[in-house]
């Protein structure tokens, strides 16, 4: 018969004192339950307890102990994190009604949670110290020795899909009770080493990929990092992947910055929120879709990334928050509220709690708003970039990789997702040959004015072309690839522009005849549609949707609504990356405009017309001082307008210009 202990007993005596105390197996009694446990965990949870003994209002919940959050695993690297968010929130709830201002009640528990976790940190690092343990090879080899892997190597095949099996060996071998002492599958399962690492030590490396993305297809190198690499051939296929991981860490982590700086000169104008609710009867409609697949890439649920949000429900006429548990919503379209649909909040700067979501309890005071939003978005992709190497898998690549047969006739730059022709073509008389099957859309050139206009993935879809070229040798066709892992890839609106000026004939056989004589060989013909393995690509595409340029600005002011705008920003951001849509709302509102026609640049409100504006004009039309702070200054101190357009937002950095405005901030 176990003994049973009160939980709340346990909180009159300090941590320090239950190390000396605390013995055995128990029966723990909860606020709400009882759970069978042990001083270990005891002792771990009550670190995190401190939050009840300052403050003894809070209720102590199943959910304050660590097993509610490891389950069966062992704890990892972020067990105390998430304990501590689990009783910061009782916490919160608890005392809310004793804070007329809800800031403060957060900055305690924050503080809290800080000084919780650096407790935690100085006192486990001293105590465990006779429980440290050390890797040797020994446990790296009882992997590469077990029978199952050296089989499972042996007949493995030069595929993928031979790679992921062995490596699927790998993992189910460091979960069995085999290997429930070997050290290495012990911080495997605590997630200590990222999956991915462990894997290229255990497993073989499998196939790689040069700077350039093409593929060694025919060099699979088949042992790891345990065995080492000795061939000469392998040395040199996986000296590339850390090139690639080298190129990766300058210039594309360069422009990733750069865009993440023009960011937040442009979101640092969306600068207060304000607690209350502003009452706007403005939503965004937003269908909640549940996990799915496309092509190869797996979705998560919209609840995922909505969690937090407020949306009105119409049988009661109330706002409720959604959660991420709230499935019965799946298939339903919700009214959210939404900065982009418009916050009645008379402050130009700023948005009310309501339409930015329940999760504006994590924005401290005095934040500026538009700032932490673009940081928290900005900084996941540039930790994504600077680790190309860690999530460069085996099996995980899909920019574009021509072979070398394709490549006389194509190029596509490093990584990326667009064909071009290759210009030793400009010599030949080169015509593209397509089926009508292939371009339903095709005819709907003749009918706009502006191809631009036009969604590029509803004219073409394409995983062959044909290429007929014509040189002093005589014609010959061949057939391309340009699909990469199940993804098609659409007309450029460039090539459809080149279309809509020559034209194209049919053939019997119903295939339509481009003749690319006039065609500007530094444009893209073929671009693959938005999915990225690649973070740099996947940076550059959320930067074009973003910011677009110049050329753009009629349509996006006037054309693009910012709801739908919305959705499709949301889509991209997602598909690699889980941002929640409050952060995605703010970043996408402060590049939104009155009017961009009126050189209007204010953020809208529900009672102004509303666009979306272009990056280079929302720095030199609202306050010139984040010009200042950025690049151009000639072109912006020549510019008339510069001088004759008054009406202008202001901006955090003014006083760094005029330090008398200082006081007006
Ligand atoms: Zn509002």
């Amino acid at each position: 018969m176990k003994n049973r202990v009160p939980a709340r007993v346990l909180l009159s005596y300090t941590t320090d004192y239950l190390w000396d105390h605390l013995e055995g197996d128990f029966i723990l009694v909860m606020d709400d339950g009882e759970i069978e446990t042990n001083e270990k965990e005891v002792l771990y949870s009550s670190y995190v307890w401190d939050y009840h003994r300052r403050f003894p209002n809070t209720p102590l919940l199943l959910k304050h102990h660590v097993k509610a959050i490891i389950k069966d695993d062992p704890s990892g690297t972020d067990t105390h994190l998430d304990l501590i968010n689990s009783v910061l929130w009782s916490f919160v709830e608890a005392y809310r009604p004793d804070f007329i201002n809800i800031e403060e009640l957060i900055d305690i528990g924050a503080l809290m949670s800080y000084e919780v976790s650096n407790t935690m940190y100085n006192d486990l690092t001293y105590r465990l110290e006779p429980d440290v343990t050390t890797l040797d090879i020994l446990d790296f080899i009882q992997f590469t020795k077990h029978p199952r892997l050296v089989k499972a190597i042996e007949q493995m095949e030069n595929t993928d899909e031979g790679v992921a099996k062995v490596n699927n060996v790998v993992l189910e071998l460091s979960k069995s009770a085999e290997f429930k002492n070997n050290a290495m599958a012990s911080v495997m399962r605590s997630k200590i080493v990222s999956e991915g690492q462990a894997l290229q030590c255990l497993a073989p490396l499998g196939f790689r990929t040069d700077i350039d993305s093409d593929i060694f297809t025919r060099a699979i190198i088949k042992r790891g990092f345990t065995q080492g690499l000795s061939s000469l051939r392998d040395s040199m296929v996986e000296s590339r992947s850390a090139a690639k991981a080298l190129i990766f860490s300058t210039d594309p982590l360069q422009k990733s910055e750069y865009f993440s700086r023009r960011q937040q000169l442009i979101c640092q104008n969306v600068r207060h929120l304000h607690r209350g609710d502003c009452g706007s009867t403005h939503y965004v409609p937003w269908l909640i879709r549940e996990e799915r697949m496309d092509n190869a890439t797996k979705l998560a649920s919209d609840l995922k990334t909505l969690a937090g949000k407020y949306y009105l429900d119409e049988g009661t006429n109330t706002l409720k928050i959604l959660k991420e548990s709230d499935k019965h919503l799946i298939g339903t379209t919700l009214k959210l509220r939404s900065a982009v649909a418009g916050c009645n909040h008379p402050d130009p700067y700023g948005i009310c709690e309501v339409c930015y979501g329940a999760t504006s309890l994590a924005i401290p005071a005095n934040t500026n708003l538009g700032h932490i939003t673009c940081v928290a978005m900005m900084s996941v992709l540039g930790q994504l970039i600077l680790s190309t190497k860690h999530f460069e898998g085996s099996s995980a690549v899909e920019g574009i990789a021509l072979k070398a047969h394709e490549r006389i006739y194509l190029s596509a730059v490093v990584n990326g997702s667009r064909y071009y022709l290759n210009e030793r073509l400009m010599s030949c008389k080169v015509k593209l040959v397509v089926a009508a099957s292939q371009v339903p859309g095709l005819t709907d050139i003749s009918l706009v004015d502006d191809i631009e206009t036009l969604n590029i993935s509803r004219i073409s879809d394409f995983d062959t072309i044909l290429l007929m070229v014509e040189d002093s040798t005589g014609i010959e066709t061949i057939p391309l690839t340009v699909s990469v892992n199940g993804r098609l890839s659409n007309m450029t609106h460039e090539l459809l522009k080149h279309i809509k000026r020559v034209g194209w004939t049919v053939t019997k056989n119903d295939n339509y005849i481009i003749d690319m004589a006039g065609w500007n060989f530094a444009d893209p013909i073929l671009v693959l549609p938005m999915r990225h393995f690649n973070m740099s690509d996947h940076q550059q595409e959320i930067a074009d949707m973003l910011e677009a340029t110049i050329k753009d600005l009629d349509y996006r002011s006037n054309v693009v609504n910012p709801c739908n705008m919305l959705v499709e920003f949301h889509d991209l951001v997602n598909r690699r990356l889980s941002i929640n849509l409050a952060i995605l709302e703010i970043i996408l509102y402060s590049s939104m405009v009155v009017s961009a026609t009126e050189e209007d640049y204010g953020l809208p409100k529900p009672w102004t017309s509303s666009g979306v504006g272009v990056k280079q004009l929302l720095l030199t039309r609202r306050s010139l001082s984040t010009t200042m702070g950025f690049e151009r200054h000639r072109d912006v101190l020549t510019d008339p307008l510069s001088y004759t357009l008054t009406n202008r937002m202001d901006h955090i950095m003014d006083p760094l210009i005029m330090p008398e405005l200082l006081n007006k901030l």
